[in-house]
């Protein structure tokens, strides 16, 4: 974000606001973590803020400081399209096109106020007033430790917002070892850990909160991976059924993706997870080095997200989407094997 608009922003949050944080549609610890920790400090200035989800989001996330005070557009629409409607400021974190909302697309779409963008995916729409998009950062949550910096406020970091961050930083780095992970990551994590956040805590409460049930989902995961040497490429299946066997909860079969992309010589690791209630495959995507799955995701999967991580979803059975998709990678040869 330029000096120009961050001193615009400073004018406009210099008396109190009404606002609205929004994430994206099943939202991460990137996104929590980000709406929750801007949240709070927008709180401490004085400001009316509130973050609306569109949807629920894993239990393991339900202890990050405000998680209380979330509203979720799904169950509570009439409140969250009233706040929507009354907001001074609309901040949109962790995604880069309305579409990603679900549900509250086309409401989004009709209002007219200010709307700040914070988000580090590819190809960001512009909707916004303010936008501060920038593909190279970790996290949004990263970004909003940036973008508090930038206001000369890193001092009004709360033990509570320094946890929020935290968490965003940490799950959307792999525990800090994505490419995407730099010394500046690593400065602001310092930084982070120096205004109170628990480093181990948070760990434990994101990382040990299993069920018995998920770790056995887990094991039926593994018994599905399948490995396709000649393209460097593992996946996995999960159908309705066996997350029903399993008790399937939301957020679940998160981080399952990367452990096809653990295995010796694998540089494309993808799962579809069969979702009856919306009638849909939704697929997650990872690779390591050049091959984008970004693009992949765009091309074949209604999909997209970032360049060694991405989702997309196929209208198809199972059975049809993994046949469309191993017949794309022969497509892909010299792209998965140089
Ligand atoms: P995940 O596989 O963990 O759901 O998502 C990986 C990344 O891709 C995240 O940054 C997420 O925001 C993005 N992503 C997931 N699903 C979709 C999708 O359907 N469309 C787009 N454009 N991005 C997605
Ligand atoms: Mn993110």
């Amino acid at each position: 974000m330029n000096a120009d608009e961050i001193l615009e922003i400073k004018e406009l949050l210099s008396t109190p606001k009404k606002i609205v944080i929004i994430p994206h549609k099943n939202p991460d610890g990137d996104a929590i973590g980000s709406t929750l920790g801007l949240s709070l400090y927008l709180k401490g200035l004085g400001h009316d803020s509130t973050v609306i989800t569109p949807n629920d989001y894993p239990s393991f996330l339900k202890w990050i400081p405000g998680e209380e005070t979330i509203l979720k557009y799904e169950n509570e629409t009439d409140a969250s399209q009233k706040l929507i409607e009354e907001a001074d400021i609309i901040f949109t974190l962790d995604f880069n096109h309305f579409s990603r909302t679900g549900d509250m697309e086309a409401f989004l779409e009709k209002q007219a106020t200010t709307f700040i963008m914070i988000d580090h995916h590819q190809q960001p729409d512009d909707y916004a007033t303010y936008t501060y998009s920038d593909t190279s950062m970790s996290s949004t949550c990263q970004m909003v430790y940036h973008f508090i910096e930038q206001l000369g406020d890193t001092e009004k970091i709360s033990p509570e917002i320094a946890t929020c961050i935290y968490v965003g930083i940490m799950t959307d780095t792999g525990s800090f070892r994505f490419r995407s992970t730099t010394s500046t990551t690593h400065k602001v994590i310092a930084a982070l850990i120096d205004k109170g956040a628990d480093n181990t805590a948070i760990h434990e409460r994101i990382y040990d909160a299993n069920t018995y049930s998920r770790l056995q989902l887990q094991g039926v995961a593994l018994k599905n991976l399948k490995v396709l040497p000649e393209y460097k490429t593992a996946y996995i299946t999960l159908s309705q059924k066996e997350l029903d066997d399993h008790q399937f909860k939301k957020g679940d079969t998160e981080g399952f993706v990367n452990m096809g992309l653990s295995l010796e010589g694998i540089i494309f690791a993808v799962i579809f997870i069969e979702n009856k209630g919306e009638n849909i495959i939704k697929i997650s995507l990872r690779s390591k080095g050049a091959f984008s799955v970004n693009q992949f995701s765009r091309n074949h999967f209604e999909g997209g997200g970032h360049h060694n991580a991405a989702g997309g979803k196929s209208n198809l059975s199972m059975e049809e989407t993994v046949e469309k998709f191993i017949n794309i990678l022969p497509s892909y040869k010299t792209e998965l094997c140089d």
